[in-house]
């Protein structure tokens, strides 16, 4: 559901650029678009089931392993958007704009407390803070991407601006990370704009999501509530932001963004 929810926020160059990036997000796109061609919500909440089946099956038939049909893994999720938004190796690229080279160093897909006590410094912050954003850890990424080969002023940015950035979190790492609402983030065309779109929730082996709509609207989606239909939670103005967090005491895992 929050794949779905992407795909319909998503402009129509960013859709025709995640349709093509596999079989898997052409058969989503495909389904997708089909999806939203149903004139009545049961018939879409059908379709939307049967697709989600499939899809299922289809990941279980690719990898066994990494995508078992039955019970839940936390690698699975992760392995699933990695296939899916393909931006883990070539989207997360860094080059240098000064000396023209690339950066050895990917954009960090996970938070390391490492990384932040090594560069925060550097890049302006605090070594101990305690709690920071998903944008405060992308600058302290980006100075993590700086080799000592690269004077301080060299600019580092992104090779390719991928329509969808994700970010794991974890609650055992220090400094605790806030979810940002927008991102800024530089590629060789000046700073890029994500909005926070989907966050799936985990927690006593069921995970969750929640998304936001094209009309700013944040709703929540369960399986297992409501005949699987979302439930409109509150305007992204009016949300409360620790749902951004915890929500039905389950934590956050994964923050996705879209580029506006
Ligand atoms: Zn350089």
């Amino acid at each position: 559901m929050g794949l779905y929810s992407l795909y319909n926020n998503a402009t129509d160059s960013c859709r025709l650029e995640w349709s093509i990036q596999s079989a898997l997000t052409h058969f989503l796109a495909e389904n997708f678009d089909s999806i939203q061609a149903n004139s009545t919500k049961t018939l879409k909440n059908n379709q939307f089931n049967d697709s989600c089946n499939t899809f299922r099956n289809k990941l279980t038939y690719i990898d066994p392993i990494k995508f078992p049909r039955f019970g839940t893994c936390l690698v699975a999720i992760d392995e699933i958007i990695s296939v899916l938004c393909n931006d883990n190796i070539i989207g997360r690229q860094m080059k240098c704009l000064s000396c023209e080279k690339n950066v050895s160093n990917l954009f960090q897909k996970s938070l390391n407390p490492h990384l932040w006590t090594k560069h925060a410094e550097d890049t302006g912050y605090l070594p101990s803070l305690d709690i920071t954003t998903i944008q405060e850890w992308s600058f302290v990424s980006l100075t993590a991407c700086k080799t000592t080969i690269h004077p301080s002023d060299h600019q580092i940015v992104f090779c390719q601006v991928p329509c969808w950035l994700w970010f794991e979190v974890w609650p055992q790492v220090k400094p605790k990370t806030l979810p940002s609402i927008s991102l800024d983030l530089p590629s060789s065309n000046g700073y890029f704009q994500y909005e926070l779109n989907t966050i799936i929730y985990h927690g006593m082996n069921h995970f969750t999501c929640s998304f936001i709509d094209d009309n700013k609207h944040l709703w929540f989606h369960d399986r297992q509530q409501n005949q699987g239909n979302p439930i409109f939670l509150n305007k992204i103005d009016q949300i409360q932001f620790s749902d951004l967090i915890e929500f039905e005491g389950q934590f956050a895992n994964i923050y996705i963004y879209q580029r506006l």
